[in-house]
């Protein structure tokens, strides 16, 4: 192939249905471009200044790094310029050729899934799809751009309209970097041509920004020095006053002037920076268009010294845990970006949280190897998870509304912990919330309030695993917690079940299962005596062999019957959840059917059992209380067809 020679390359699938979806249906902040490309300049830039600190000759006599922001609305272009990293030929064509990056395939797959690309305009902002998202104002896209250590000769242009196809050129480029040139669409020609515009737009997102942005003004020499008075000019500059009338008015000439005050927003004491800084950077880089419900932001001193500045989101967005995404925060060395996620530095439970930690004790070159087994982001990351429960505590004393949003979209990430997290189990815990039976609906408590409210002679925490809240508030089991007025948490997340072998104690106190014998003996004492019953059990307990004992219940009080499960057997709850994950294939635990010695229907099948041990009244309805306390589990009654003839014949006995 010759130096020049050109080649037309067609947009990978997904990359099509993307640009599609952003040329014609999504018509978002468009402000947002311009933080995209300037992210983009800034990540070229990192990686040149990390590369380079191994071999400094990259750089060459080119050693300011700077970002270039250059309208020109005779041409009605915009050039986004950078001296980083660069691509090459095959870089341009992997990288702008295809979908790179895994938020972006996550964005496609919700947009796909939901359908939601009309309605949801704002969903393009919460994943930000970096540089295609320059077609919301450009028609045509070119990008010139050099990799640093390579000749003149050896840049590539890239051009393309976003409609399926772009072209490769080899050609010549005097400095290293990449130029972003936006032909702009006619309709935003005006806007993202003036200066006064992108000025507030880039000051917005790009003031911490560790590299200076510039922004070519057209300017007159005077307006240059009012702007910035060089020093010791002072003399000059009347002299010039003096002569001023006899010379023509002045040209306006091309000027690039600094927008961003470049201070890293962390290295500022926490009480001068304002809400809506935090805001724009976080949203820079937590990828959330919503405000943080907590900001961390400190300076530890003594034996390590670093800073930190975390976000807590405020609620669940789109993409979060939709596909395997990197996770921790950004570990910066001495304000040198190292890596976008450092996972050593906060557990995985955790990883909600974005942000950031600069620390000054590092090797500016370590490895990750190194960052394995390091006692200085040992020591940061217990820090760190600190600092998080503290702010996560505070936000549920201070704003119970706001925490529970936050905990809506987040608790069962947080719960992971109990289980992951050995050292702070009981911590991870505190922090939950659940509904239960001596809340209101709606309502929620936590394990320390269950425990503060527990009556005197309550030994243990009791709870209740199942579908929802509903079904557990009018479960027959209840009764006699609800009449001796004990309460019982309801947990009905599927990770409640994963969580609760890690979860046997709290704060001293035994977790138990409502439902399970133990529980049962310590809020209905005494146990009844089957006495008179006991006949008749005897016989259930032959006739049922789908449930392992038939006995008489201390637990009911309106209800007939229910199933409790014995000791050591799996919860109604946790089977089902196995089942329809497709673990079905297991042995199931039978459960014990308990009844109400002083319900009428109870005693119904009692008389029609003295009356005649071998009526089949006795079984069928005995297994029709089966079939209901199933129902009121929310388990599938196995024999439908069997339960619907059961009632049948109920029903038409009754009529006779
Ligand atoms: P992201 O930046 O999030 O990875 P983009 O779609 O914005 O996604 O960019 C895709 C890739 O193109 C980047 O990962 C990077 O490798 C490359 N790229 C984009 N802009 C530049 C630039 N200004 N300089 C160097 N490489 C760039």
């Amino acid at each position: 192939m010759t130096a020049n020679a050109g080649e037309t390359l067609e947009f990978k699938t997904e990359l099509k249905q993307l640009l599609h979806l952003i040329t014609h249906s999504l018509y978002s902040n468009k402000k947002i471009v311009l933080r995209e490309l300037v992210s983009n300049a800034s990540d070229a830039i990192h990686k040149l200044r990390f590369n380079s600190l191994d071999s400094g000759d990259l750089l060459g006599d080119d050693k300011d790094f700077r970002i270039v922001i250059d309208p020109d609305p005779v041409a009605g272009t915009l050039t986004i310029r950078d001296n980083g990293i660069g691509m090459s030929r095959q870089a341009v064509i992997e990288n702008l050729g295809t979908v790179a990056r895994s938020g972006t395939k996550a964005f496609l797959e919700k947009v796909r899934e939901a359908g939601e690309a009309k309605t949801r305009p704002d969903l393009i902002g919460q994943f930000g799809v970096g540089f295609y998202s320059s077609y919301m104002i450009a028609d045509t896209v070119e990008v010139i751009t050099r990799q640093a250590g390579d000749p003149v000769d050896a840049a590539t242009r890239w051009t393309s309209d976003g409609q399926g196809e772009f072209t490769v050129v080899a050609t010549e480029k005097a400095g290293r970097g990449t130029d972003v040139i936006l032909h702009l669409k006619d309709s935003e020609k005006k806007e993202f041509t003036n200066t006064y515009e992108l000025r507030e737009i880039v000051r917005q997102f790009s003031d911490f920004l560790e590299t200076p942005i510039y922004l070519v003004e057209m300017r007159t020499p005077e307006e240059e020095e009012e702007d910035e008075p060089a020093e010791g000019e002072e003399a000059k500059a009347e002299e010039t006053e003096e002569e001023k009338p006899e010379k023509a008015p002045p040209v306006p000439v091309r000027t690039e002037v600094q927008v961003n005050t470049q201070k890293a927003l962390w290295l500022r004491p926490k009480s001068e920076v304002t809400p809506e800084e935090y805001q724009g950077f976080y949203q820079q880089i937590g990828q959330d268009m919503n405000k943080p419900a907590r900001v961390i932001h400190y300076a530890a001193e003594g034996r390590h010294e670093y800073r930190v500045l975390l976000f807590v989101p405020s609620e669940r967005p789109y993409w979060f845990d939709m596909s395997e995404r990197e996770h921790g925060p950004r570990l910066y060395i001495q304000r040198v970006l190292i890596m976008e996620h450092c996972k050593e530095l906060l557990p995985r439970y955790l990883r909600f949280v974005t942000g950031l930690v600069d620390c000054s004790d590092l090797p500016l070159n370590i490895s990750r190897e190194i960052l394995q087994h390091n006692d200085t982001l040992e020591a940061i990351r217990k820090d760190l998870i600190r600092e998080i429960f503290k702010a996560l505590r505070d936000l549920r004393e201070s704003e119970l509304p706001a925490y529970e949003t936050f905990f809506k979209g987040f608790g069962t990430t947080l719960k992971e912990g109990v289980r992951e997290d050995h050292e702070n189990r009981e911590k991870v815990a505190d922090l939950l919330l659940y509904p239960s039976l001596n809340t209101p609906v709606g309502e929620h408590t936590t394990l320390e309030r269950y425990i503060a409210a527990m009556p005197e002679g309550q030994k243990d925490i009791y709870y209740l695993t199942g579908d929802s809240d509903a079904m557990l508030r009018a479960s027959p089991k209840l009764e006699a917690y609800r009449a001796k007025g004990r309460d019982v948490l309801f947990m009905i997340d599927a990770v409640d079940e994963y969580i609760l072998p890690s979860l046997s104690t709290f704060k001293g106190k035994s977790l138990r299962s409502a439902d399970s014998e133990k529980a049962a003996e310590e809020v209905a004492s005494p146990p009844p005596e089957p006495g008179e019953f006991a006949p008749l059990l005897d016989h259930l307990k032959k006739e049922l062999t789908e449930v392992s004992d038939v006995r008489l219940s201390s637990r009911l009080i309106d209800s007939p019957a229910c199933l409790v499960t014995p000791s050591g057997g799996m919860s109604g709850h946790l089977e089902r959840l196995l089942d329809r994950m497709g673990q079905g294939d297991r042995p199931k635990t039978k459960r014990i059917l308990e009844l109400n010695a002083g319900h009428a229907a109870v005693l119904g099948i009692k008389k029609i059992f003295e009356a005649n041990a071998e009526d089949v009244r006795v079984a069928a309805n005995a297994r029709l209380l089966v079939d209901q306390a199933m129902l009121a589990d929310g388990s599938p009654v196995e024999d439908l067809a069997g339960m619907a003839k059961r009632l049948g014949d109920l029903i038409a006995r009754d009529a006779r």
